[in-house]
């Protein structure tokens, strides 16, 4: 058995379980055919993927696919997992964490975020609970339906900019930037191949001026877009390696995938290059005054020190330990957001599960693989050990 074969086992393994799951298969650039098999039952999936688990195992990798066939391996014994659950298996947040995304997220000292809450509570004074002195406070800097345009390309524009000077991308690479209602998520980015993405922006909740390269960063330069483009080109058209044109969303390249996109962000603009240019070019565009901003950047840093508290939340909701409205009440409390979006981000959660730890922990993992790599300053090298690394992708424990 050769590592192609088995690859294109898990391909269709993969797009099978699809068919159990409308947002298993996140996406697919393969054969078309291959997507038009017959449905299986569950059971007879968890078969065939003990079997290839063990024909994974049982292949001899060559020098330079070892890598390749770890990888393999981890991704296929999610793929394990995952059909396990839809056929009714329960698992715990930290046990699903691990077997879906190789990783469990630290666990967390309340005390701790309760000290950065008293710091926020500081810079914010006044009447009424600290989220909606955050809420009223964070209003000067939304950026306005009809100027969302025009702040979203500038963003997007200087993120490409920025990306083309250190990574070469297909000459026709292209996106489509739509905006969308009624979705859990803020963004997403829709992989279709050959160097296309659609990338689509909910407009259910305000957008903020300093979302504005985030989404761009992540969604597109150098985030999923990218990562989805290097793969393609270099792994799939590159070396044949078929496993890569399928992505299953609930599998341990999740981790990297939204790891890599939030690390991208200061990857493309340091904190002091973004905080210039969303003063010089996107507050004008939105027709924002400036004027407070410093203040806003101060808070959204230390907001960063709450961000694994979700994971908290989701992980305590998720096992049963609290209740609906005590899910809501902890994400107001430390996310510092309206009931409303408070609302939206637990039926994230839900639909998504421990995936939410794929955010901030695969950031941090990432983070720290390229950083132990990379001298201090040396932006050409970080740019060059962070494509290495979307070209050659790493689960979390690789990566550790
Ligand atoms: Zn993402």
């Amino acid at each position: 058995m050769t590592l192609n074969q088995v690859a294109e086992r898990y391909v269709k393994l993969a797009l099978a379980v699809g068919q159990h799951s409308d947002y298993y298969i996140d996406a697919y650039y393969g054969p078309e055919e291959w997507q038009a098999q017959d449905r299986q039952s569950l059971s007879t999936l968890l078969k065939n993927v003990d079997i290839l688990v063990a024909d994974i195992e049982a292949t001899v990798a060559n020098k330079g696919e070892q890598l390749r066939k770890q990888f393999l391996l981890v991704q296929s014994r999610s793929v394990k997992v995952f059909i396990a659950q839809l056929s009714g298996k329960t698992l715990s947040f930290n046990d699903e964490s691990l077997a879906l995304y190789d990783a469990i997220s630290p666990s967390l000292n309340e005390a701790e975020l309760d000290i950065t809450l008293a710091t926020l509570d500081k810079l914010l004074p006044g009447e009424g609970e600290l989220n909606q002195r955050m809420n009223v406070f964070s209003d000067k800097f939304v950026v306005a339906r009809d100027k969302l345009d025009a702040v979203f390309t500038a963003a997007i524009d200087e993120s490409r900019r920025r990306t083309k000077k250190y990574i070469e991308l297909d000459e026709n690479e292209n996106f489509t930037v739509e905006y969308v209602s009624d979705k859990v998520w803020s963004a997403y980015n829709w992989y279709k191949g050959n160097s296309y993405s659609l990338i689509q922006v909910n407009t259910d909740f305000p957008i903020h001026i300093d979302r504005a390269i985030d989404l761009a960063s992540h969604e597109g330069y150098p985030g999923h877009h990218v990562f989805n483009s290097l793969m393609e080109k270099h792994l799939v058209d590159g070396k044949g390696w078929i496993e890569y044109c399928v992505y299953p969303l609930f599998s341990p390249m999740s981790l990297l995938a939204e790891g890599s996109a939030n690390y991208g962000i200061e990857v493309a603009f340091s904190r002091q290059e973004r905080i210039k240019f969303e003063k010089d070019v996107l507050f004008p565009l939105a027709g924002l005054n400036a004027e407070n901003a410093d203040l806003y950047y101060e808070i959204q840093a230390i907001m960063q020190k709450l961000s694994y508290a979700g994971n908290m939340v989701a992980q305590h909701y998720l096992d049963g330990d609290i209740d609906k409205n005590n899910a809501i009440a902890l994400l107001m409390k430390y996310s510092l957001t309206s009931r409303e979006k408070s609302t939206q981000r637990l039926g994230f959660i839900e639909a998504n599960r421990s995936y939410v730890i794929n955010y901030n922990l695969g950031q941090d993992i990432v983070k720290r693989y390229i950083e132990q790599l990379v001298g201090d300053g040396d932006e050409e090298k970080k740019w060059q050990v962070f494509t290495e690394l979307l070209s050659n992708p790493k689960t979390a424990s690789m990566m550790q």
